[in-house]
């Protein structure tokens, strides 16, 4: 079975692996944590040393996985790739990290999701660069420390919250990831398409920015959806009216909400009159779990001015009405 990988987790298309970014230079938006990553990256650099850890937090598709992978290339490291649920058993995770090299990068993904066990393994891992094992059993059991390479972990999470306090405290660096502007995904969109060589206009890669939810995921997703429909319906140029037309089909809404979005500002309207509703009772009402709600949708809904939570629940703006076209 395979625990570990060393390349970065493949998406929709093999293709994806040439839409992601290199570099920081390369890398579009998060402008924060790309300038305060610099400035790690190259005082790490100077000492000789490794980076110190990172954890990013965000909803996901923001470009996490991509940073990581950023952070190896600029250390001149190679990154390993593993997630928290991946890992059942203290020993995989020993064995990881036993295999890494001086200055890797280890991505663990959804690392909220190790178990107890697995992560008390990395404590030690983190702060020392070591790990405890136990031999023997019973009264003669005792522990040996396992000396290992200088390593850095980079942990991605929706929520910086859902992590222990032990974990989360063995991080020196922590960035939040935001949504992304229009005018990055715009770069972003018409990088993409020259990568996988498809014209579009700067009409069309507007369009298609205001449309992907603020997720570079989205925007290269719906980037190659859209090429297909320009390739068989028109001359293969993305327009905005191609662009509209085709995500008009692909029932993305002119914010970029998806279905489970307008299903979430529906419920909360015509299910409990506007809210408030508690996050559990709407999670129920819908039929998703309360967690990837409020980590996943409610973040875009929130700061777009379609929610506001309040002490009571949550609670439809008017925005949120008149984007759906009902009546207050
Ligand atoms: P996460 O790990 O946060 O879920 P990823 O790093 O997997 O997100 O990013 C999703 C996709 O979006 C990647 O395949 C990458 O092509 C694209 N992407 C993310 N961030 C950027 C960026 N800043 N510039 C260009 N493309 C990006």
């Amino acid at each position: 079975r395979r625990i570990i990988q060393t390349e970065v987790q493949q998406e929709d298309e093999p293709v994806e692996k040439s839409l992601r970014p290199q570099t920081l230079d390369e890398y579009i938006g998060q402008e924060k944590a790309k300038n305060n990553l610099r400035v790690y990256i190259q005082a790490a650099k100077q000492r000789g040393d490794v980076l110190d850890h990172v954890l990013f937090y965000g909803p996901p598709g923001l470009g996490k996985t991509t940073l990581a992978g950023i952070i190896a290339n600029e250390m001149g490291t190679h990154m390993k790739v593993t997630s928290g649920p991946a890992i059942e058993k203290p020993g995989e995770m020993a064995a990881i990290l036993n295999n890494l090299q001086e200055g890797d990068v280890l991505f663990v993904d959804e690392i909220h999701r190790l178990n107890r066990q697995v992560e008390e393994v990395l404590y030690p891992a983190m702060e020392d660069y070591a790990i405890d094992i136990m031999i023997g059993k019973g009264a003669s059991a005792r522990s040996i420390r396992l000396e290992l390479p200088k390593f850095t972990l980079v942990g991605a999470t929706t929520r910086a919250g859902l992590l222990t306090a032990p974990l989360r405290d063995r991080f020196g660096v922590i960035e939040h990831m935001e949504f992304y502007t229009t005018e990055e995904l715009t770069e972003i969109v018409e990088h993409s398409a020259r990568v996988l060589d498809v014209e579009i206009d700067r009409d069309g890669a507007v369009e298609m920015a205001r449309r992907s939810r603020g997720t570079p995921r989205l925007s290269n997703r719906l980037l190659r959806r859209v090429r297909d429909f320009a390739m068989v319906q028109y001359d293969g140029r993305i327009t905005r009216e191609v662009a509209r037309t085709a995500l008009d089909l692909l029932q993305v809404d002119k914010f970029g909400l998806d279905q489970t979005d307008r299903r979430i500002l529906l419920t909360i309207i015509e299910k409990f009159q506007g809210g408030p509703v508690g996050l559990d009772t709407l999670a129920a009402a819908i039929g998703d779990d309360s967690g990837t709600i409020e980590d996943v949708y409610e973040p875009y809904l929130i700061k777009n001015g379609f929610i506001n939570r309040t002490h009571s629940g949550r609670v439809a703006t008017e925005l949120a009405y008149r984007h759906l076209g009902l009546q207050m």
